[in-house]
């Protein structure tokens, strides 16, 4: 079909809205009609070229939400007229040994989350366009998905915020709930109050952390931080954030850390904020050349503090997002407060300027 999509001619360019050629939904895919698609920094990122380079035109937008539109071949979890939201991440078959063992993200019989692909997009001139960070593209009017990358949506739930489920919010919360694990009275610090930490902070909140720590070099996301539930703030600009973290912890450092930026140099910072038998969640990264950990040395994970990472929550897909739903319905966490400007399709170009300059969490309202 014929439909509007915003792309990147090449890598690193302006984005423009065209109109372009979008395959047939294949085996086990169904096409969506995209309602909102909020805008993640991973897809300033990809579209630069950051998470890995790419030839020719560009497609990003991955917090989707929308009504299925069209069914291809196999497909048993949706039908046409199904409001969903559409993410990157799996839901594992559930018959797999991995899945079994409560590890879908290993799954063996449903397709990786994949980027940098051939989308099925075309451009009129014939070129395709490559899918840059996700198995879908959001910033369309109409978007191909695999079925296992869809949730139902309930029907009191906006599509916006279907759509800040689908990434940024997991992302943060879900590391929270899944990796850490935090008791009530345990201290939490999170490095980076964007969209990922704030919701990381209401996690915490929701735990039970006490203190819960925020860290940002911008004043305008650590005010954020203290409306989501941040008890202290601390910019590093204005002090040795490792020791006013100290400070703060009576010496110790912090029971859990979590990084939810993807700068250089960060994750040794929050591994020396983190008490001896913390444990560090690292959720931002970079491209997997830029990730070492440079000093840290083994021998201090021998008196029990853990280093480990979460991509996307950890979530299991269709477990957990039901649940986030609920909880949001009864108002324990406060999504329409990570939501800053709307914008059309048409006008996506300011919408991404406007991501860069401090904005939590933009929304391209695609059909109304
Ligand atoms: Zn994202
Ligand atoms: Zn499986």
């Amino acid at each position: 079909m014929r439909c509007k999509a915003a792309i990147v001619p090449q890598m690193g360019g302006d984005i423009i809205v065209e109109e372009v050629e979008l395959d047939e939904p294949g085996y086990r895919e169904v096409r969506i009609k995209i309602m909102t698609c909020t805008i993640c920094h991973s897809d300033i990122h990809a579209l630069l070229g950051e998470h890995g380079a790419y030839e020719g035109p560009g497609i990003a937008g991955h917090e989707i939400a929308g009504v299925v539109d069209k069914c291809g071949g196999g497909v048993t979890y949706v039908r046409p007229g199904d409001r969903v939201l559409c993410t990157e991440v799996r839901a594992g078959c559930g018959q797999c040994e991995p899945c079994l063992k409560g590890h879908p993200w290993f799954c063996e019989n449903i397709p990786p989350m994949s980027f940098r692909v051939p989308s099925p997009y075309s451009r009129l001139d014939g070129t395709r366009v490559t899918q840059t960070c996700s198995g879908a593209s959001g910033f369309a009017e109409y978007t191909n998905a695999h079925e296992a990358m869809l949730v139902k949506l309930d029907d009191d739930i906006p599509f916006e915020i279907g759509s800040a489920l689908a990434c940024g919010f997991m992302s943060g919360f879900g590391a929270v709930l899944n990796r850490c694990q935090i008791k009530p009275g345990e201290s939490f610090v999170v490095v980076g109050a964007g969209g990922v930490g704030l919701s990381a902070i209401m996690g915490a909140k929701l735990s039970g952390a006490n203190p819960v720590i925020a860290v940002d070099t911008m004043d305008v996301k650590l005010e954020a931080a203290k409306k989501f539930g941040a008890t202290h703030t601390v910019n590093p600009k204005m002090c040795d954030a490792v020791a006013e973290v100290k400070r703060i912890t009576r010496g110790y450092g912090c029971d859990h850390s979590l990084v939810a930026v993807a700068a250089r140099g960060v994750k040794r910072t929050a591994f020396d904020m983190t008490a001896g038998w913390g444990q560090v969640t690292i959720v931002g990264h970079q491209l997997p050349e830029n990730e070492g950990l440079g000093d840290i040395n083994a021998v201090e994970l021998l008196f029990g503090k853990r280093l480990t990472g979460s991509v996307m929550g950890a979530v299991n897909l269709r477990r957990d997002i039901p649940a986030y739903m609920d909880m949001y319905r009864r108002g324990m966490i406060d999504i329409d407060a990570l939501l800053s400007n709307r914008f059309p399709l048409g006008e996506i170009k300011a919408a991404l300027d406007d991501s860069l300059h401090g904005a939590l969490k933009n929304v391209v309202t695609i059909h109304d």
